[in-house]
């Protein structure tokens, strides 16, 4: 490991990998240009990820040679590329450029069948394409996945790391490839990496854990947290969670609970959040859901009246995430569920003051017939709505059913 790679590695106690641009990119329709990458990654070490995964070479000449700019940029963040345990994958992920290699291979029984490859055959092309790796470059920060680890013989996948680690891996991850942990359950991640460390260190062996969790039960980052609560120490993450099929864990989820919930686990530019995922949802054509935790649109929205009334007295009663460090504020909602203390406040947002309670009420009335039609009154409209009933006059319905 160079010292630059070691000081991307060891920066924080716990170190962020975002996969976007490879685990990203397995997402169906998703495809980023090589200057887009270049634009995301900036924004990425901007933010403060510790390693970039840039890609697999051996897909195409165009990834190849995007990652070797990319590792040529000099970002504080290191950059990675992918490789299965092959020789021209190996050698490709080298010759890339890249700061950081994870090389990946499957040693569940059903796999290693399929391939009719037993598994002391599996391990030594492990341990060959790890050592080929660091012979090569030896300051290359090399990871190795047991793929699909968490369903394969507990066993196996110990005396996989004890391999890796003996060929020269820096780091082993632990991967919950289709993403079937519990936390609590049978099946948690806390119970496996607390038992996978403790056999390693039986056999004096204390490789840095990563973790890499599919999120097809909508559990990803509680099992990551599961996981870094047994002492892994790498996340990976991606925006939006982008992956293959249900993705991964996602970036700003995970930085959320790091920044707010963990103190000392790192620090990040979180107000860069939103820049980089208006740009990753523009260019994978992949919107940001309106209900999605921290970056979506509603996800400091206060609705109903007695929410709104709280929150405007204190945001903590209805927030349990501070959105400043996000560059984001509490933002009242007006539709059908408005109150008039909500209203009031809109207008001195748009610094509307003096107005009657008979007009207050016809306006709170429009707003509210507005929201029924399944529609949420902008501040912007909120102002035409003001000065259309300014100007209506009393014979007008409106009004007639308001004096009525
Ligand atoms: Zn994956």
């Amino acid at each position: 490991m160079t010292d630059m790679n070691a000081a991307a590695l060891n920066r924080g106690k716990v170190a962020v990998l975002d996969a976007t641009l490879r685990e990203g990119e397995q997402a169906p329709g998703v495809c980023f240009a090589p200057h887009v990458k270049m634009a995301i990654c900036e924004l990425l070490d901007e933010i403060g990820v510790d390693i970039i995964e840039a890609g697999h070479p051996v897909v195409s000449d165009e990834i190849r040679r995007g990652i070797g700019v990319l590792a040529r940029r000099g970002f504080r963040a290191c950059i990675g590329a992918h490789a299965r345990a092959l020789r021209h994958d190996v050698e490709a992920g080298v010759d890339s450029g890249a700061g950081f290699l994870g090389i990946f291979l499957c040693l569940s029984p059903e796999r290693l069948r399929d391939r009719g490859v037993t598994l002391p055959a599996a391990l030594e092309c492990a341990a060959e394409s790890i050592a080929l790796a660091k012979e090569r470059q030896p300051g290359l920060i090399v990871r190795f996945t047991p793929e699909d680890g968490v369903r394969s013989p507990l066993a196996d996948v110990v005396e996989a790391a004890r391999v890796a680690v003996g060929a020269g891996a820096d780091i082993i991850s632990v991967a919950d490839t289709t993403g079937s942990m519990v936390p609590g359950g049978d099946r948690s991640l806390y119970d496996w990496v607390s038992r996978f460390r403790e056999r390693l260190a039986g056999q004096g062996s204390f490789p840095r854990i990563a973790v890499h969790c599919h999120n097809d039960r909508g559990l990803a980052l509680a099992n990551a947290l599961d996981a870094l609560r047994a002492g892994a120490s790498i996340i990976d993450a991606s925006v939006l969670g982008l992956g293959e099929r249900a993705g991964i864990v996602d970036l700003a989820s995970l930085l959320a609970v790091l920044s707010q919930d963990l103190p000392g686990s790192g620090s990040w530019r979180l107000d860069k959040l939103a820049e980089l995922y208006r740009l990753v949802s523009h260019y994978s054509g992949v919107d940001v859901p309106v209900h999605f935790p921290v970056m979506g649109r509603n996800a400091f929205s206060h609705c109903a009246g007695v929410h709104s009334q709280a929150a405007l007295r204190d945001p903590r009663h209805y927030q349990s995430l501070d959105p400043r460090p996000f560059g984001l504020r509490p933002e009242l909602i007006l539709d059908h569920m408005t109150g008039r203390t909500a209203l009031q406040h809109a207008l001195e947002r748009i610094g509307v003051s003096g107005i009657d309670g008979e007009l207050l009420s016809l306006v709170l009335e429009r707003v509210k017939e507005t929201g029924q039609k399944g529609r949420v009154v902008t501040l912007e409209e909120l102002r035409w709505i003001i000065d259309y009933e300014k100007r209506s006059p009393p014979g007008l319905p409106a009004r007639m059913t308001r004096t009525a």
